[in-house]
């Protein structure tokens, strides 16, 4: 029965692959362009596969080898990506290894007998790995044919996260002219594209670009007003289910990780600061699922990967909706419904504004490029400030912004199209009371000081200035600092109040600040603080006639299972797997092969303990 995901699978038209997909994966169908990647690798043509995060690019090359008996090449960016592919393809039987910094002289010259010996399907290797040593001459003494290379994209300058090291596999072209080239990537940009494609000398490949939008995925934007308040309360949705919070610090990571944990939340902090070994850890724990929650950074998400991963939680904005639709990506890998919550307070916006100007100042690029890097930088910027902004459907925002028409009315998966936001009563009067305090000041202050005069604040600052002698000194009493704040900040993303630039930014009116003033222009803001979150159709769909109890039964021993034997629980058996069977309770090995995700090694290797489970017995 395949998942909610995979509605739009077809079945195999080609048996050999079939084979391969049901004795191996025990999936039954292919998602679209699934079949047409394999089918490309297979008849020997270059290809370019672009598809979301959780779309399934991994069967696209993992397959083909299996088909021809062949030894493929993956290059991948990062050791923890290819350690947790080569777990997962080890829990079916999968023939493969990575070569990478982390292992122990032996371990490197095993992998390169069996790499010599023909025994690998599938080798994973960094790029300057590939590049830099004699393994060139073994893989064309191997007689490798087939190059993936995942995410392609950090081979671009354009895309978002350029990686110098890709550089170096244009080689791959003149070194290997026999071979075909594959490149996997996320980034939909056809500027992006035609780099990857260019920058490998691709020849005439098969495009195949995927759907960008997730259905799965809920997306919800709410006003930040307190940080920890609200990650707890989101949390809160999530108990004893795996959760990723991203904050834009090192330091922020640390101090709500704390907070989480002192809540009785099994929470970890996760950053480039941390040592190897300590991430190594919170990485393990987190997929053998002694730990629910991991606060990283946004500069450091990668790594950390479940399949089940059933809320991300951003409390800070990421600096480009190509970020933001990666790091998103890591929810509902395995199809069910997540949930992902971004927190948006527009302070944000400024602060990476600065952080650009910055990191491009202090680089020694020419003051051209200096200048095209912070245009860049400011315009994806103020695509993800747009998108957090906006009142219209998320999943149509997103797709629109991958260059995707999205055809459905209300996607009923968005806190807009379930009409979750809340207008705030009264706003234009609001405004009005906000901007002519910023008059009042004379425009010559700043966020925090505006917002102490409106909420009639008795602070040092304010004394100093004389301003409780002001007409609006107390016009907004009912408010909180924050909630004041958040306000301030609505009205200048929408431009009815501008900021000058400098390190003390101060408030300012502009043209639409006095339309707002004189009553000639209507003011919109949102109630800041969490809507209540409804429950979607899809998530209702996905436990339709799962028997709870069973399904927190086999959770339990897969727990056990992987603890065992060291192995992320999600490679034992993926969630939807696991649902598939405490909604189907096969009572024979039969029975459980037909269920999603059980090939004839799963069957073989645990079979027994999970006829044993859903027959209510214990499985020893
Ligand atoms: P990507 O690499 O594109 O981020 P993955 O390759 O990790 O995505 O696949 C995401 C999930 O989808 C995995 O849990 C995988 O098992 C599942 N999946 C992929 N292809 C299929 C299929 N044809 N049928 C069922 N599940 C699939
Ligand atoms: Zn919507």
């Amino acid at each position: 029965m395949p998942g909610p995901a995979d509605t739009s699978a077809i079945p195999v038209d080609d048996a050999r692959i079939a084979e391969v997909l049901g004795r191996w994966w025990g999936f039954d169908r292919l998602r679209p362009l699934q079949s047409e990647a394999i089918r490309a690798a297979l008849d020997g043509r270059d290809s370019l596969v672009v598809m979301p995060t959780g779309g399934g690019k991994s069967l696209c090359y993992q397959l083909p080898p299996l088909v021809g008996g062949t030894t493929d090449v993956v290059v991948s960016p990062l050791v923890a990506l290819m350690k947790d592919q080569v777990d997962a393809l080890e829990a079916i039987g999968y023939p493969a290894a990575a070569l990478h910094s982390g292992l122990s002289q032996e371990e490197r010259a095993r992998t390169r007998d069996q790499l010599a010996a023909g025994e690998l399907r599938l080798l994973f290797v960094a790029p300057e790995r590939l590049v830099n040593s004699g393994l060139l001459d073994l893989l064309a003494r191997v007689g490798v044919k087939r190059f993936a290379i995942d995410e392609a994209h950090c081979i671009s300058h354009w895309g978002h996260d350029f990686r110098p090291e890709y550089r170096q596999l244009a080689m791959l072209r003149d070194r290997f002219p026999a071979a075909t080239l594959h490149a996997f990537t996320a980034t939909a940009t056809p500027r992006v594209r035609d780099d990857i494609a260019r920058q490998l000398s691709l020849r005439d490949p098969a495009q195949l670009i995927g759907t960008f939008d997730r259905p799965n995925l809920v997306y919800r934007v709410v006003a930040r007003t307190d940080r920890v308040a609200q990650t707890l309360e989101i949390l809160g949705r999530h108990r004893g289910e795996a959760s990723i919070v991203y904050c834009i610090s090192r330091k922020e990571t640390e101090r709500i990780a704390a907070r989480l944990a002192s809540a009785g939340l099994l929470a970890r902090p996760y950053h480039a600061g941390l040592d190897p070994a300590e991430r190594r850890r919170t990485q393990d724990a987190f997929a053998k699922e002694t730990i629910d929650v991991v606060v990283a950074t946004v500069a450091f998400g990668m790594g950390i990967d479940r399949s089940d991963v059933r809320l991300v939680l951003h409390t800070a904005l990421p600096k480009s909706l190509e970020a933001y639709q990666q790091e998103t990506g890591r929810a509902g890998r395995d199809g069910l419904t997540a949930e992902c919550v971004l927190l948006y307070s527009s302070a944000d916006v400024f602060s990476w504004e600065a952080l650009v100007r910055k990191s491009a100042d202090e680089s020694d690029l020419e003051a051209a490029e200096r200048e095209k890097l912070v245009a860049s930088g400011v315009e994806h910027l103020h695509a993800m400030r747009r998108y957090a902004q906006a009142a219209r459907c998320r999943h149509a925002a997103l797709s629109e912004y991958f260059g995707q028409p999205y055809e459905a009315e209300a996607c009923g998966a968005c806190d807009v199209c379930l009409g979750e936001t809340a207008g705030l009563p009264d706003a234009t009067v609001t405004a009005q009371k906000i901007i002519s305090c910023v008059a009042r000041v004379e425009e010559r202050f700043g966020v925090r000081h505006v917002c102490e005069v409106l909420r009639g604040a008795n602070t040092e600052g304010v004394r100093r200035h004389g301003h409780e002698r002001l007409s609006t000194f107390g016009l907004l009493a009912e408010l909180d600092q924050r909630m004041a704040e958040n306000l301030v900040h609505q009205l200048l993303d929408q431009d009815l109040l501008a900021r000058s630039g400098g390190d003390r930014p101060v408030l300012t009116l502009n043209q639409r600040s006095w339309e707002v003033l004189r009553g000639t222009r209507q003011v919109v803001l949102v109630e800041p603080r969490a809507g209540k979150a409804r429950t979607t159709k899809a998530d209702a769909d996905d436990w339709q006639d799962v028997d709870r109890d069973l399904f927190e039964r086999l959770r339990k021993w897969r727990r056990r299972v992987a603890e065992a034997r060291g192995k992320p629980a999600w490679t034992i058996f993926d969630d939807t797997s696991l649902r598939a069977i405490a909604r189907e309770k096969p009572d024979c090995p039969a029975a459980l092969l037909r269920c999603r995700g059980v090939g004839e090694k799963r069957l073989a290797d645990f079979g027994a303990a999970i006829l044993d489970l859903v027959a209510g017995r214990d499985p020893g």
